[in-house]
């Protein structure tokens, strides 16, 4: 009998001892998840998905004040770098054991315009129970706020799954304020993408700064600031 509990526990050591800071799995049967065409086919043959998330350093974005800084965006590289290389890590891990895995790119956006990339990272994680929605459009988790960064490894290993979280960010509104693009909402619906995006690309044109990030409301909420836990 396919022991789907152990496969979790299994996979789940494996990531935490590579490195991993969060990790959950998602039931992505059902076309819980969009995927771009170039990887639709064999996504279509893997109904779970590893949801894995990295923290990001808390004294490097206290940097950040009004806009994106030089160390914060050597630090979202090197996290996409690890987070890249613990995707490669799991997947092989799963094919050793015997299925098959499809690591999904940590930060390859396939049409920046729409904001696609292979798969949704941010709907894969909210699905494996990493986090909910905030109002910031990040997904924001229980231990570290959107302090984290998220990686996927799609797979046909069956593995027990977890399930969404029901916390939102309730009656916190300290990132509304914050955005000089005024694109956060009081409703999670309501963000406002595009004016996320041009916000983006201002700050990746000024000085040729050369990189799509922001920042601001990663600091600027209050569950950034959760304390390091090994896990
Ligand atoms: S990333 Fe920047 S522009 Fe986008 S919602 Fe957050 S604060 Fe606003
Ligand atoms: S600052 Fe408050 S509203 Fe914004 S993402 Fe964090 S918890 Fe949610």
């Amino acid at each position: 009998m396919i022991d789907k509990q152990k496969n979790y526990e299994k996979i789940k050591e494996f990531a935490l001892n590579a490195g991993a800071n969060l990790f959950g799995v998602a039931d992505i049967s059902g076309n819980r998840v969009e995927f771009d065409d170039e990887i639709s086919g064999i996504a279509s043959k893997m109904p779970f998905a590893v949801a894995i998330a990295v923290k990001l350093s808390r004294s490097v974005l206290a940097t950040v004040n009004d806009r994106p800084t030089k160390i914060y965006k050597t630090h979202y590289k090197s996290a996409n770098t690890r987070l890249d290389s613990l995707a490669f890590s799991v997947g092989r891990e799963i094919e050793l054991l015997g299925y098959n895995a499809l690591p999904i790119p940590a930060s390859y956006i396939t049409d920046w315009q729409k904001q696609k990339a292979h798969a949704g990272h941010k709907n894969i994680a909210e699905l494996a129970g990493i986090g909910w929605r905030g109002r910031n459009n990040l997904v924001v988790s229980p231990e570290y706020g959107p302090l984290i960064r998220l990686v996927s490894v799609l797979t046909d290993m069956p593995l027990k799954t977890d399930k969404p979280l029901t916390f939102s960010c309730g009656g916190c509104f300290e990132c509304v304020d914050c955005c000089p693009a005024g694109a956060i909402k009081e409703r999670v619906e309501d963000f406002d993408h595009i004016a996320c995006f041009e916000m983006l690309r201002r700050f990746m044109k000024d000085k040729n700064f050369g990189q799509y990030i922001c920042g601001i409301c990663i600091t600027k909420c209050p569950l950034s600031d959760g304390r390091d836990k090994k896990s």
